[in-house]
């Protein structure tokens, strides 16, 4: 008898035709991961082996294929680069994926209009260079951007190189295409102007919406054009004083194009792994970008506010730069690391630092801090710890990290980034009790059979038939907390 996996697999060949459509048993086990890891155990409750993985070129594709999809209540579940690690990009019931990244040509650079019109499975790194080839830049970008993509970032809701000047993934979009959950196409937002007036801005429903809203097929965005850029360092003796300048940067009235910092820590492992030239500090790493008089200007101030500071050469300044997507260099000494990510106010950043510090020194992990200052108020710890997965309990355990961070950023009066799969049971403490029903209502009047990515930002069933009890996973995450301090600490 011919099995789930098979009908599905012969109907996308029939839409996808040419190879575009896969089932073996190697293909469906790769794209049961993303770059995070989680606990084996979640195996005995979730299915994260896709039924078929599909690569499809264009929106008609799409529509065909979540028609078929809502027909036959089949999982869909969009996936770009697979960067976010947060579970986004997996099934939870298997399903079809959508390998996105064919969809990653560039429609239209309309510098008269200052916008660019691109599929949504384009890395940021091959749309930034395309854009700065014909003399403009893109806004902002997530670090990640070699191998991040366009509507995967927008469905994170991230914020990342560029967001100090010119916001996060949902500000800089005039217009998006999407497939919805019964196969329509819709285009929102309005392509030349400001999203502005009378009716719900639609863009904006999107971006966050972890692919459970539709499928991003493509976006219109704003570009601007380049000017002068000069990028700045400064070494500070460790991340409390480092943190002092921040809170004056922030309060100037200067608008650097990025800020972004790395402690003690992260540089040592760098030295460890042979780059003897790494400094020993915490180093500020700040872009400034404008005319010519205005960089001089905001330089001055901010050699007055780092003063005490070393500031570091041109050179180094652009290998630091040069350097901004590569924060896990590091990785190798695990050989695995794994990021995590929390937002606390500016003004709480010291405590935040002692907080982060604290848990990595009880849970005995070879961690270090790294972070972003995306605008005047908000600060994103991205401390990222060395594991490896083949030391199976230890590198479980020490996921705890994970759970906690999410915990110190509630704490510290700001929140966790990202929800996916083993997060979602934050989304009404992220919101409050009504807006985490009116976010259920949207979903299940867009999509009211939940094909759309389920599980993820809005909770779902394990293979039980039953959600994850919401007190499960924090308590888990605080015993694993507990039993990685037992453990001998990682060398
Ligand atoms: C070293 C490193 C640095 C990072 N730096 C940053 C940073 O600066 N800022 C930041 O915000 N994040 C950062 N991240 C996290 C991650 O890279 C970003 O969230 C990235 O934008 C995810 O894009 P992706 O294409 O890999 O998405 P994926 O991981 O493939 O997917 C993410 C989510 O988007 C959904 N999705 C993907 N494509 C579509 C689509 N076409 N339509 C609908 N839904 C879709 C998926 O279902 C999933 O829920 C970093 C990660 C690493 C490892």
């Amino acid at each position: 008898m011919i099995g789930k996996s098979e009908i599905i697999f012969n109907e996308m060949s029939n839409i996808v035709g040419d190879g575009r459509a896969r089932n073996d048993m190697f293909e469906r086990r790769v794209y049961s991961h993303d770059l995070g890891s989680f606990p084996k155990l979640f195996d005995m409750m979730f299915n994260f082996k896709p039924d078929c993985i599909v690569k499809p070129e264009s929106s008609d594709e799409i529509s065909k294929i979540v028609k078929f999809a809502s027909k036959e209540r089949v999982a869909i579940i969009p996936r770009g680069g697979a960067s976010w690690g947060m579970s986004g990009a997996i099934p939870i019931e298997g399903g079809i994926i959508l390998d996105m990244t064919h969809m990653s040509n560039v429609l239209e650079i309309d510098g008269d209009n200052l916008i660019v019109t691109t599929e949504g499975g384009i890395t940021w790194k091959d749309l930034y260079e395309k854009v700065e080839a014909k003399g403009y830049m893109i806004g902002s970008y997530p670090s990640s951007a070699p191998s991040a993509t366009v509507a995967g970032w927008i469905n994170t809701g991230g914020i990342g190189t560029g967001s100090y000047k010119y916001g996060g993934a949902g500000d800089n979009i005039r217009a998006l295409e999407v497939v919805l959950p019964n196969g329509n196409i819709v285009n929102t937002g309005s392509k030349y102007t400001l999203q502005s007036g009378s009716g719900y801005d639609l863009n904006q429903i999107f971006v966050g919406a972890e692919g459970t809203l539709g499928v991003i097929t493509k976006a219109t965005l704003r570009i601007f054009p380049k000017d002068e850029f000069r990028p700045l360092s400064y070494l500070f003796p460790d991340l409390k004083t480092l943190s002092k300048a921040v809170q004056g940067l922030t309060r100037s009235d200067a608008t650097p194009l990025n800020i972004s910092f790395a402690d003690n820590n992260h540089f040592g492992f760098l030295r460890e792994l042979g780059h003897g030239d790494a400094p020993d500090g915490s180093m500020l790493n700040i872009a400034l970008e404008g005319p010519e008089e205005l960089i001089d200007y905001e330089e001055g101030v901010l050699d007055r506010i780092t003063k005490g500071a070393k500031k570091e050469s041109v050179e180094l300044s652009m290998h630091e730069w040069d350097e901004r997507s590569y924060e896990l260099r590091a990785k190798r000494l695990g050989p695995s690391a794994i990021l995590g990510e929390a937002f606390v106010p500016t003004t709480r950043m010291d405590e935040a630092i002692d907080h982060i510090y604290t848990l990595i020194k009880k849970m005995k992990l070879k961690a270090a801090i790294t972070g972003m200052v995306p605008d005047r108020n908000s600060v994103v710890f991205m401390p990222y710890y060395l594991t490896d997965e083949r030391k199976l309990i230890k590198s479980m355990v020490s996921l705890g990290f994970m759970g906690k961070l999410a915990g110190i950023g509630f704490k510290d009066g700001g929140r966790p980034s990202g929800l996916g799969l083993f997060f979602a049971y934050n989304l009404k403490k992220l919101h409050g009790g009504v807006a985490y029903g009116t976010m259920h209502d949207l979903k299940s009047s867009l999509d009211p059979c939940d094909i759309m990515n389920p599980g993820k930002l809005t909770e779902g069933q394990t293979r039980f038939g039953f959600p994850l009890p919401g007190a499960v996973l924090p308590l888990g995450m605080s015993v694993m907390k507990l039993v990685k301090g037992i453990l001998p600490k990682d060398k």
